[in-house]
């Protein structure tokens, strides 16, 4: 601690946003660019250096934050890239999209605004590309085993980044035309600028790692064919079969999956089409389900000139505060929370039926309306309580000619006859994976991780599972491993 008065002298201040006036206009980060680093040193000197640092536990990875804050106060960026990259494959993905768990975990949180660990950990990330400190990690020697990852989102990278790194050579298999999983057509860019994927992507090229884009396996390359081919297959396939929402009116030209519409506008930031066919431009959008999903809709159809946005929440509002008794610190609380996206609609009003940032909640949605041509133009909606029973007297009908569901994903998508059948994998009675503690299916030499086994979660998690699951395949390929392992049988935290 280059102040161990820090946390009394220094307030908390987060990496400056640009003004909502000038983000909506495009689709690039919402931060201001080169804001962040003048800060960072004297805000990582907040940090106690605590004797129990909680935060290591809230963050799933077990990131040695005391370690890099101290680091980065005295300004050695390199020992302190050294230090997250042990723990952290991407944190460059997390120090912008992590709701950062280890924050509330914070013993300073206890009575104080946390330490911004997450910026911290994006200017650590931006610092060692900027410096120069991410060469390529080519192993030194080849195992001769070979990898299969189906999957590209951060858990199928971090996977193949670590049995790479060990020797083995890993293909992984993307049935998109990019790699990237949720970070590339998911996530929009105004929360994540694409251009941190490729430099990844290319980083793990250098080190060997071999993409295959454009293929679904399961339909382009079989099952039997992939374990023929390779000694192990890791099942990287996240969870995005989506929730429906049955009611009447569903059939309506105008309502689309949440993961229908996000797509098209990551392909026009792409470059690949000039507007998006399902564009919210013009039009009254509303969004069904409370959210990240819903809050990428959110600010997607800002971007994209909706006449209107409304999001719908079925929960009541949390509160602004930390509930004591029921969350108690360092759990990570239901509270009240203003995503930039929300902070768009707030400034911005863009939502006559909600009295700010566009949310309605304890809102449940009834049945859809439309017109003679079969679209939609209206919603209609009640307010609910706790056991969700209707509130008398609160319906209502919102303008409607866009409709976005954002209820969440179950699983991983099944066909018929497709991976999980060709398998013959077990299910989940939820629809996930069914994997034992050594992330291995009910298939020898078959793994699963990330989303597809643990449900729909977060990058961090995925990471995590990423980096374990390299670890039980690069034990079960050669008999010992020395890869980290942040979660399960093997947890090691640190090194490779
Ligand atoms: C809109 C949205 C916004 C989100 N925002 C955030 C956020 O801000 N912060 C956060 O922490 N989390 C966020 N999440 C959650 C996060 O993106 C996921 O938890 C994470 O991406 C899961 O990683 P994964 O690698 O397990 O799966 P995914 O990222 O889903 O990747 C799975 C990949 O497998 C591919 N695939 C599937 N089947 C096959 C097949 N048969 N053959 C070949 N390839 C196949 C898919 O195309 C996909 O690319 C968000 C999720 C969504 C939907
Ligand atoms: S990955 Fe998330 S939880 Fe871990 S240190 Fe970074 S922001 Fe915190």
């Amino acid at each position: 601690m280059a102040d161990p008065k820090g946390f009394l002298n220094t307030a908390r201040r987060e990496w400056p946003r640009r003004s909502v006036g000038e983000r909506v206009k495009d689709w690039d980060e919402v931060y201001v660019p080169g804001a962040l680093l003048p800060i960072v040193e004297q805000q990582a000197d907040r940090c106690m250096d605590c004797g129990i640092p909680f935060c290591h536990d809230a963050c799933p990875l077990g990131n040695l934050i005391p370690d890099w804050n101290e680091l980065v106060s005295r300004a050695d960026w390199r020992a302190a890239a050294d230090r997250l990259h042990a723990t952290n494959n991407f944190p460059e993905f997390t120090g912008r999209l992590c709701p950062a768990p280890c924050e509330s975990g914070c013993v300073l949180a206890i009575n104080q605004p946390a330490v911004t660990i997450k910026n911290v950990e994006a200017a650590i990330a931006d610092r060692s590309w900027q410096d120069g400190l991410n060469a390529p990690r080519p192993p030194d020697r080849h195992s001769g085993r070979t990898v299969a990852v189906v999957g590209s989102g951060p858990a199928g990278l971090a996977a193949a980044q670590q049995l790479t790194r060990a020797g083995h050579t890993v293909v992984v298999y993307e049935r998109d035309d990019r790699a990237g999983g949720l970070m590339r057509y998911g996530i929009p860019a105004f929360k994540m600028e694409k251009h941190h994927l490729e430099r990844r992507l290319a980083q793990m090229r250098d080190e060997g790692t071999v993409f295959r884009t454009s293929v679904t396996v399961g339909r382009d390359i079989g099952a039997d064919e992939l374990r023929g081919r390779y000694d192990a297959v890791v099942l990287a396939v996240g969870a995005t079969a989506w929730r429906e929402l049955d009611l009447p009116g569903r059939e309506l030209d105008g309502i689309h999956q949440a993961m229908e519409y996000l797509p098209f506008a990551n392909h026009v930031c792409e470059g690949d089409i000039d507007t998006s066919p399902l564009s919210a431009a013009g039009k009254h959008v509303v969004i069904v389900g409370g959210g990240d999903t819903g809050a990428d809709c959110l600010g997607t159809a800002v971007r994209e000139g909706a006449a209107s946005v409304t999001q719908l929440d079925i929960y009541e509002r949390p509160g602004d505060l930390r509930d004591e008794l029921a969350e108690p610190w360092p759990t990570y609380p239901k509270i009240y929370r203003l995503s930039p996206a929300h902070e768009e609609a707030d400034e911005l009003r863009v939502s006559p039926a909600a009295d700010a940032d566009a949310r309605l909640f304890a809102a449940s949605t009834l049945r859809f309306t439309g017109d003679a041509a079969g679209r939609v133009r209206a919603l209609h909606v009640t307010e609910v309580d706790a056991e969700r029973r209707p509130r008398p007297g609160t319906a209502r009908t919102l303008p409607a000619d866009l409709v976005l569901l954002a209820l969440g994903f179950s699983g991983p998508e099944r066909t018929r006859g497709g991976l999980v059948d060709q398998l013959g994998l077990d299910v989940e009675d939820r629809g996930t994976l069914a994997r034992d503690a050594d992330f291995t299916t009910n298939v020898p030499g078959v793994f699963a991780t990330g989303d597809a086994a643990r449900g729909q979660s977060l990058i961090v998690w995925a990471i995590a599972e990423g980096r374990a699951t390299a670890a039980a395949v690069d034990r079960w390929l050669t008999g010992e491993t020395r890869l980290a392992a942040p979660i399960g049988p093997y947890d090691r935290p640190m090194t490779a």
